[in-house]
């Protein structure tokens, strides 16, 4: 992947504008509560909503969202990272789910790009399987009930027997 794909990616998402940071309240693990607060940002960024997870602002985006930009990129929320990989779970299987290019035009051009897409997909494995195992059966439970539209499932990745939802 080049340097180049990068520079094509981000400008893409500045003309979305962030639409993916909208209603998000991306969850948090533990870990990355504590990478936030130690990045300076104040505890009052974060609330409880059955899992703990950003904010959001008045109009709608995320707490986080600035001028365009998410200004916590180094600590950004496992599903940002993952973004715009999303998941779900069936049991001890945990899904992986593509956004559709009309929501996402991020995703549409990693379906023409072989090589970003599998870049991208492992570190969206790799982020989700950490949130999956991190966060307990009641939080996930709570966050596989939000309703993910216009997505389509890309992967299955077997969390194996002891993992439980
Ligand atoms: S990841 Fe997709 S939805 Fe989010 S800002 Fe980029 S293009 Fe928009
Ligand atoms: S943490 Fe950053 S990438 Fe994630 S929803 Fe908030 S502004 Fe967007």
């Amino acid at each position: 992947m080049t340097d180049s794909w990068f520079f094509i990616a981000e400008a893409i998402c500045d003309r979305c504008g962030g639409q993916c940071c909208r209603e998000a309240h991306p969850p948090l693990t533990r870990d990355r509560i504590d990478d936030i607060i130690s990045a300076g940002h104040p505890f009052g960024t974060i609330e409880y909503r059955g899992y703990a997870c950003l904010a959001g602002r008045e109009d709608g985006m995320c707490v986080m969202f600035d001028r365009g930009r998410c200004r916590i990129h180094t600590v950004k929320p496992e599903t940002c990272r993952a973004g715009p990989f999303t998941f779900d779970l069936a049991g001890s299987v945990l899904e992986i789910w593509l956004k559709q290019d009309h929501i996402c035009p991020l995703a549409g051009l990693l379906r023409g790009e072989p090589e970003a897409y599998a870049r991208l997909f492992a570190v969206a494995r790799e982020e989700l399987v950490r949130l999956a195992q991190s966060l307990s059966p009641g939080e996930l439970d709570i966050i596989c009930r939000i309703p993910e539209p216009d997505t389509d499932k890309v992967a299955e990745i077997p969390l194996g027997d002891d993992f439980r939802c």
